[in-house]
């Protein structure tokens, strides 16, 4: 029986070597060139693969076709494959079929990362046998081929989602909805929610849904759906009876009325609005699972702060440099500005998904006295921004957007990376934007 994956990336790769090892006749094929490491992983399997091109004749035959979230539906070869009625299924509903692992899923449009790295540090610092997967960079299949853990926590993204049918998360998180990738979602709203929801699929009473209740489109699309799992809410601006709530200072988790987890947001080693919410998502996923209040208070207050998200990376001259690169979309560039110290050099821009800067108006004329735009292209940054601050210009690569940004900044200020757009423009990947704005703030 033959099994056929499309892209060779990291889910890819690792579904591979799952299908392998189940017996399955497998093939890989991937429309662009395969990056060496996995092609070294392949060759090393003999597990037969293409490059550069999809060969229609080795691809239709297959009985199944697990693709990688990164490839779109409406390319000709995904079409032509559900032409033939073959399913399509993502690398974690196909992992999921091997093991008997409980899953925590955690989706949303941003903090998914963050609550991931959170939600599996205090599960490791509780003893579990607990294993990291999915969006975060490693592959949920290699490790069901691998290793033999009895809990996951996953990060799960809206495009692995629309393609999976059968699988059940044991605890599911949903952290937000906000306007992302709607160029995948024919520009709805509706569309982008409704594939966020599948989150809580084939869920019975006997699981979980954790959600943010401050989130309108999140409340939205409940109205909608039919959640049969046990509802843990969150929220920093009202009271909550069974899930997490702020009151004053202190971060409050019961999940059930003997047992009351409280913790002053202040001792939270992740600071910022933003990290209150993935902290509350987190800390009722421990409760669920019975892990004890002093475990979770010391794993929320010492997990190391996350690469590229609101990272800090130097003070000089009294300006504190943050690179928070990960702030593809307009929505986390919002909470980056509400948690940092005015006055602001905003280092933005790159690619334009469609952004509606609006929301950041108010923190903009409030916060910021410069914006240094980092992109080839920084008309609509020009157009949102040029009656709200004194300085916008442009610069063409993270070492001028710092030279500019240092001699803009005054003792006691900020200078923050958080671009609101993609980075495809200048940079390979964010991360890449990330490491070079760091170097570049190194050499001052
Ligand atoms: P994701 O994996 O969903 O892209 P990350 O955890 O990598 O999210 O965070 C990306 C950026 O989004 C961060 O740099 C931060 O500015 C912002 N962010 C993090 N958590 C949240 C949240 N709960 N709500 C809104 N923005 C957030």
């Amino acid at each position: 029986e033959r099994i056929v994956i499309l892209g060779a990336g990291e889910s890819g790769v690792g579904a591979a070597m799952l299908a392998q090892k189940q017996g399955f006749d497998v093939f890989v094929s991937d429309f662009g060139a395969i990056a060496d490491r996995y092609k070294a992983t392949l060759t090393e399997l003999s597990i037969p693969f293409e490059e550069k091109k999809h060969t229609q004749e080795l691809i239709l035959t297959a009985i199944e076709v697990i693709k990688s979230p990164g490839i779109p539906d409406d390319v000709a070869i995904v079409k032509a494959i559900k032409k033939q009625r073959i399913p399509v299924i993502s690398e974690i509903e196909f992992a999921k079929r091997y093991t008997d692992a409980k899953t925590i899923c955690i989706t949303g449009s941003n903090g998914k990362t963050t609550t991931t790295m959170l939600t599996y540090h205090i599960l490791k610092k509780a003893g579990l046998n607990v294993g990291l997967a999915g969006n975060i960079g490693h592959s949920f299949a290699a490790q069901v081929a691998t290793e033999n853990f009895d809990w996951y926590v996953l990060e799960i993204s809206s495009f692995m989602l629309d393609d999976m049918y059968a699988f059940k998360a044991d605890l599911a998180v949903l952290l937000n909805i906000t306007p992302d990738h709607l160029d995948r979602y024919d520009y709805k709203m509706n569309n982008y929610a409704a594939s966020k929801m599948r989150i809580t699929q084939n869920q019975t009473a006997a699981d979980y849904f954790i959600y943010c209740a401050d989130d309108e489109e999140t409340q939205k699309a409940l109205k909608n759906t039919t959640v049969t799992a046990k509802k843990y809410p969150f929220s920093i601006r009202k009271k909550i009876e069974l899930g997490a709530y702020l009151e004053g200072n202190n971060l409050n988790i019961n999940i059930n009325q003997l047992d009351q987890f409280t913790m002053s947001i202040s001792e939270l080693a992740l600071q910022g609005k933003h990290n209150i919410y993935n902290s509350m998502a987190s800390g009722i996923v421990a409760k669920v699972l019975d892990i004890r209040n002093s475990t979770i208070r010391e794993s929320m207050g010492d997990i190391k702060n996350i690469e590229h998200r609101l990272e800090h990376v130097a003070k000089i001259s009294g300006v504190d440099y943050i690179n928070d690169s990960k702030a593809t979309n307009v929505n986390s560039t919002w909470y980056a500005l509400e948690s940092v110290q005015p006055e602001v050099v905003l280092i933005m821009g790159g690619v334009d998904k469609g952004n509606d800067y609006d929301m950041l108006k108010e923190l903009v004329k409030s916060k910021v006295k410069a914006i240094v735009c980092l992109g080839k292209n920084n008309k609509r940054i020009h157009e949102a921004f040029e009656d709200d601050v004194d300085v916008i210009v442009n610069t063409f690569s993270a070492h001028e957007a710092v030279q500019v940004a240092y001699h803009l900044a005054k003792k006691g200020d900020t200078v923050l990376l958080s671009p609101a757009c993609a980075s495809f423009d200048l940079f390979k990947n964010y991360e890449d934007r990330g490491n070079q704005f760091k170097m570049a703030v190194k050499e001052l």
